[in-house]
C-alpha cells in the first residue's frame, strides 16, 4: 500500500496525463486554466479575499504542492512570509528550485515598479524588493501567461500544438478586451485616488489615473488617524473621485477618509474570483459607473 502510494505521489501526471499546476494566487490558476485547457489541472493556494502577503502555510498547501509538476508563483517578496517553508516541506524535486522548469517566478517575466535602492523590512514595509502587486495589470497579466504558454509546452512537449492554439486564442480574446478597456478608460483619465495598500499602482498607470497619497504609511503598516489626518491635509485643495481598497481590508477608515474627502469608496477585487477578464470587466465598471 506504502508502495503505491509513493508511486502515486511520484508520478500524478503519467498517472492522469494531465499537467498538475499549482499557482498561489487565483488570476494565475485563470491564466493557466486558459492556456492550458484539458491538459492541465489547475488548484491555487490563496483566496481572493485573503491578503496574500499574510497567507497561512496550511497542511492542504503541501499536500497540494508536493503533488505539482509547475508552481506558478507571484515573487518579487510577495509570498515571502510563507511559500518558502510549504516549498521546502512539500519535498516535491521538480519544483523546489527557481532553477527548475517546474518553478515560475513571474515577477521575473514583468518590469517591476518601485524598486528600491535599499531592501529594509525592518519598518514594516512588506515591499522591500519593489511593488509585487503587478496582477492588477492586464498588461503584466499577459506576459506571465506567455511564459506559463511556454513552460507548459516544455513540461508537457505532446500536447505542445494544443498549448500554442490555445494561446493563440487567449491572444486575440486579450486584443479585444483591451479595446473595449481603453475605451472605457479614456472617460475616467486623469481622474484623481488614493489607494489603502500600495496594490495599484500598475493598474493605475494603465488607465492614466493619478495617485495621491496612500492611507497605509508604509505597504503593509495599517492606517493611523494620525497619519489619515495629515494626507486629508495634503489632499484639502484637491478633487479626489475615488478611495481604491481590496476586499480584505477594513473600511472604517476608509469611509471616514472618503467621507472627508467627498470621494468615492471602492472596493475592487485586486485578484479574481473566476476569470481574469471578470476582473477587470468588475474594476473598470466600478470605476466608470458603466456596464460591461
Ligand atoms: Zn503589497
Amino acid at each position: 500500500m506504502k508502495k503505491i502510494l509513493v508511486i502515486f505521489l511520484l508520478s500524478t501526471f503519467s498517472l492522469f496525463g494531465k499537467v498538475e499546476v499549482v499557482t498561489t494566487i487565483p488570476d494565475y490558476a485563470s491564466l493557466t486554466k486558459e492556456i492550458g485547457g484539458e491538459h492541465v489541472n489547475v488548484q491555487y493556494l490563496v483566496q481572493p479575499t485573503q491578503d496574500p502577503h499574510f497567507a497561512d502555510p496550511l497542511p492542504s498547501h503541501i499536500v497540494k504542492l508536493n503533488q505539482a509538476d509547475l508552481v506558478v508563483h507571484n515573487g518579487a517578496g510577495l509570498e515571502s512570509g510563507w511559500l518558502p517553508s510549504v516549498l521546502k516541506q512539500a519535498r516535491n524535486s521538480k519544483i523546489v528550485s527557481e532553477h527548475s522548469i517546474g518553478n515560475l517566478n513571474a515577477s521575473h517575466y514583468v518590469t517591476l515598479k518601485e524598486i528600491q535602492k535599499e531592501s529594509d523590512r525592518s519598518a514594516g514595509d512588506v515591499h522591500p524588493e519593489g511593488n509585487p502587486h503587478f496582477y492588477t495589470s492586464p498588461i503584466e497579466l499577459f506576459k506571465i501567461g506567455k511564459e506559463i504558454s511556454k513552460r507548459l509546452q516544455e513540461i508537457d512537449p505532446k500536447n505542445r500544438e494544443c498549448y500554442k492554439k490555445n494561446w493563440d486564442i487567449f491572444e486575440q480574446k486579450y486584443n479585444t478586451k483591451m479595446v473595449q478597456w481603453i475605451k472605457i478608460a479614456e472617460k475616467i483619465k486623469g481622474k484623481k485616488v488614493v489607494v489603502y495598500h500600495e496594490s495599484w499602482i500598475y493598474l493605475l498607470e494603465w488607465l492614466s489615473l493619478s495617485k495621491r497619497g496612500a492611507l497605509e504609511p508604509k505597504p503593509g503598516v495599517p492606517p493611523t488617524t494620525k497619519h489619515i489626518l495629515s494626507l486629508l491635509k495634503h489632499i484639502e485643495s484637491e478633487e479626489i473621485s475615488f478611495v481604491m481598497q481590496e476586499l480584505y481590508h477594513p473600511t472604517n477608515l476608509s469611509s471616514m477618509f472618503a467621507k472627508k474627502s467627498k470621494s468615492k469608496l471602492l472596493v475592487l477585487p485586486s485578484m479574481t474570483d473566476g476569470s481574469i477578464w471578470d476582473k477587470f470587466d468588475s474594476i473598470l465598471e466600478k470605476l466608470s459607473g458603466e456596464k460591461i
